[in-house]
């Protein structure tokens, strides 16, 4: 999938309070690359079609086994980034963190590299060099989240990206690097940095997250016959919520980190749309985002991008928007052929959902 970005689209179930309040369900899936939202308020509905979607009953190792191909594409050397795109609630940092009882994308993958890593090692020839950062994209400022918090008063110092031309990669200027050789440190070190992300009540979710959150995972790997060094990197960024300012009615402050955010989404948005188009010049430079992003969307990178969806009839609008957001990304692979066995695995995907909807009704 060179050059290529796919796009999943992933719901989740009614929430409890969903269900409490008497919400009921509008989008549903129609098959393993479509899903259909109904507007009971407008009579219609509408079909997106993404590379693969992931209805209500998918499991977190379902959405990781359509992934770990990025994560052996970081080791053999791309650059590689996964980020979820979705409204706040909808299940971003449940697809790409998840919880203890129920780890996401980042647990999984951090595991499955040392994995790879360990066995690429043991055949002998090569030697690996793991490193990590952790940063939020907060309004325009960039923050490290693996240092010290600032001291009462001061503001944590917002840092520049530059680009390493020996490496072929962007870095962040001055961000803590810390090397890890386990997936246990790799794992604390999300942790560490997920307990300083910053987060500011809204109406919405009462913990929502109003910053971008990046980990960016550097995998050096020396060639031992040639001395030749090369890097991969594998970026997993749990954007902040998509809502417009009207829904969670915020003001102050809030409203003011709203419209930052809505700001780097559309230029990320515009990003993904020259690339899409095969422009001369991507807008990266537009904001601090996409900067970040620079190495990782488009070129020989290798990007997935969840959209993730709240099912309820309440969020209809912000699904709306989501999905179209999305398929705005996803023209990028109408071009790129659908593998070959495209079918079966359509017809096993719905065999699966299909076994899964039915164990769900014998639970309820
Ligand atoms: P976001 O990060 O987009 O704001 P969360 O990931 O925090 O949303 O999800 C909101 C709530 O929904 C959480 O309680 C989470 O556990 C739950 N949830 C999200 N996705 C799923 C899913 N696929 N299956 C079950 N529960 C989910
Ligand atoms: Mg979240």
């Amino acid at each position: 999938m060179k050059g290529a970005i796919r796009v999943f689209a992933r719901f989740r179930p009614l929430g409890r309070s969903e269900r409490e309040a008497g919400d009921s369900v509008v989008l549903s899936q129609v098959d393993a690359f479509t899903v259909d939202l109904r507007r009971p308020d407008h009579k219609d509905s509408r079909n997106f079609q993404f590379d693969s979607v992931f209805g209500q009953g998918s499991t977190q190792d379902e959405v990781f086994t359509e992934c770990r191909d990025l994560v052996q594409s970081a080791v053999d050397g791309y650059n590689v980034t996964i980020f979820a795109y979705g409204q706040t609630g909808a299940g971003k940092t449940h697809t790409m963190y998840g919880s203890k009882e129920d780890p996401g994308l980042a647990p999984r993958s951090i595991q499955t590299l040392f994995d790879m890593i360990n066995r690429e090692t043991q055949r002998g020839g090569k030697a690996f060099k793991v490193k990590a950062y952790m940063v939020e994209v907060y309004k325009q400022d960039i923050l490290d989240l693996l240092t010290d918090p600032p001291q009462k008063g001061q503001k944590a110092p917002s840092l520049q990206v530059k680009k390493d031309v020996g490496r072929g990669i962007m870095y962040v200027e001055g961000v803590t690097e810390r090397p890890v050789s386990t997936p246990q440190e790799l794992k604390a070190l999300l942790v560490e940095g997920e307990r300083k992300r910053h987060v500011a009540a809204t109406k919405m979710n009462d913990c929502s997250s109003r910053s971008h959150l990046m980990l960016s995972i550097i995998i050096e790997c020396t060639v031992k016959d040639t001395e030749q060094v090369r890097y991969g990197k594998i970026t997993l960024c749990d954007l902040a919520g998509s809502e417009r300012p009207k829904k969670s009615e915020v003001s102050g402050e809030a409203l003011k980190e709203t419209i930052e955010i809505n700001k780097s989404l559309t230029c990320l948005g515009d990003v993904i749309e020259a690339l899409t188009k095969g422009d001369k010049s991507i807008p990266y430079r537009n904001h601090k985002l996409t900067m970040l992003m620079q190495d990782s969307l488009g070129g020989s990178a290798k990007t997935l991008m969840f959209v993730n969806c709240s099912p309820a009839r309440s969020n209809t609008e912000e699904t709306l928007m989501s999905l179209k957001w999305a398929s705005r990304a996803r023209q990028v692979t109408n071009d790129v052929k659908k593998n070959a066995d495209s079918k079966e695995v359509a017809r096993l995907k719905q065999v699966i959902t299909l076994m899964s909807q039915a164990q769900n009704v014998q639970e309820e």
